[in-house]
């Protein structure tokens, strides 16, 4: 006999495990575990996921060990995710379980990887990170008996596919015709916890890329001073800032003192958070109120529910263009990036041109360019860098492979 658990917690607009509509290959229940707490121990396990470690977010893996990796950041977004579920009463399983999984099919080197794998790829297919997201959770892992993949329930597999061109979408939607891609092609919404996620993403590489930009000394503290954003989150605190001056009127001007800079930038980035989540939740609640969704079908059918207010999203692109320009495209980033991208695309040209060089379970593919990208996105930085030596006895990167 088995218990069918109940989430009496939950909205009634939530993603509940009862209301799921499944996984592609039928399991029984693993009560008194819930479905969507089932995919995201799955995800834990994989493969796919531990690689996260040693993968790029923005610095590459071996420029500093505080930095964020791919790993890292998916906390950070499980972590955001969560804490604003659990006040909008949200299935928490099912967020964590897309967050955790959001960026596997990430390749080596953050999105420079991705670009030039894009381009190897450009006559076969094309190659996109969603998708290998997808792809990775429905066919690459490859741990069970009866089926390839994890075999996710329709829900976490629609939130991991987050975006997806009309073309991918079709083609996908000839093999699975009510899959996760429909949306794409009739204009439809995933779950709530799917656009929480989505949004959570946002809010965590904004803050953490923050903190990593001014570490690494690449991103300058005035610039993001003048962003109204920021500004309102460094404000000094009187009652919260002990051991600075009382007359200090902010973080910008904490003086010599670097320990107390620190904090104050701590500080600051805590309350930029705070400020996101607390906006978030507010309007999301308030469009709730407005659209009042029967259920996980009925948001379905609804235009995007969670949501920043209008004011909190300006601000928020603001501070993105910003980071944008002065951190993601800095000389340094894009030193790394020209570099990165030779690798992927000279290990792309080695593989096609000499299969034998990968893997038995790779190099006897039908499919070979497919083959090739999906052994590239799945590897490390360092494994990249050091197969891109073996094959081509060139050093790209200075420290890599340790
Ligand atoms: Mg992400």
């Amino acid at each position: 006999m088995t218990v069918e658990p109940t989430e009496p917690d939950l909205a009634r607009w939530a993603a509940h495990s009862r209301s799921s509509r499944g996984r592609r290959y039928s399991e029984p229940p693993a009560a008194p575990r819930g479905e969507h707490q089932r995919d995201r121990d799955r995800i834990v396990h994989s493969t796919a996921f531990r690689r996260l470690v040693y993968k790029t977010q923005v610095f590459v893996n071996h420029e500093g060990d505080l930095f964020r990796t791919r790993l890292t950041h998916s906390l950070e977004v499980a972590q955001v995710a969560r804490s604003a579920a659990r006040q909008l009463r949200l299935n928490e399983d099912l967020v964590e379980a897309i967050a955790l999984a959001h960026d596997v099919g990430h390749t080596p080197f953050g999105h420079a990887g991705q670009d030039a794998l894009h381009g190897c790829m450009a006559a076969f297919g094309g190659f996109e990170h969603n998708l290998q997201s997808l792809r990775v959770v429905d066919n690459l892992e490859q741990r069970y008996l009866g089926f390839d993949g994890l075999n996710l329930t329709f829900e976490a597999r629609e939130g991991i596919l987050k975006h997806c061109s009309r073309r991918n979408a079709a083609r996908l939607l000839s093999s699975e015709p009510a899959g996760p891609a429909w949306r794409f092609v009739h204009d439809g919404q995933p779950t709530l916890e799917a656009q929480l996620v989505n949004l959570a993403d946002e809010v965590a590489y904004c803050t953490h890329d923050i903190d990593d930009g001014l570490r690494s000394g690449l991103l300058e503290l005035d610039p993001l001073l003048r962003l109204p954003l920021f500004a309102q989150a460094s404000e000094f605190d009187r009652r919260g800032a002990a051991g600075s001056a009382p007359s200090a009127s902010g973080l910008g001007n904490a003086g010599s003192n670097a320990r107390a800079d620190r904090r104050l930038l701590y500080q600051a980035l805590r309350r930029l958070l705070s400020a996101l989540i607390d906006d978030l939740i507010a309007q999301t609640r308030a469009n709730l109120r407005a659209a009042d969704p029967q259920d996980v079908e009925a948001v379905r059918r609804a235009p995007a529910l969670v949501a920043f207010s209008a004011p909190m999203r300006a601000d928020l692109d603001q501070l993105k263009g910003h980071l944008f320009h002065a951190l993601y495209r800095h000389p340094q980033v894009v030193e790394t990036t020209v570099a990165a991208r030779s690798v992927v695309t000279d290990l792309f040209a080695a593989y096609t041109q000499r299969p034998l060089e990968m893997p038995a379970d790779h190099r006897g593919a039908a499919d070979l360019p497919r083959a090739v990208a999906d052994y590239i996105a799945g590897m490390t930085d360092r494994f990249a860098s050091r197969e891109h030596q073996r094959l081509t006895g060139r050093q790209v990167f200075t420290h890599a492979g340790g």
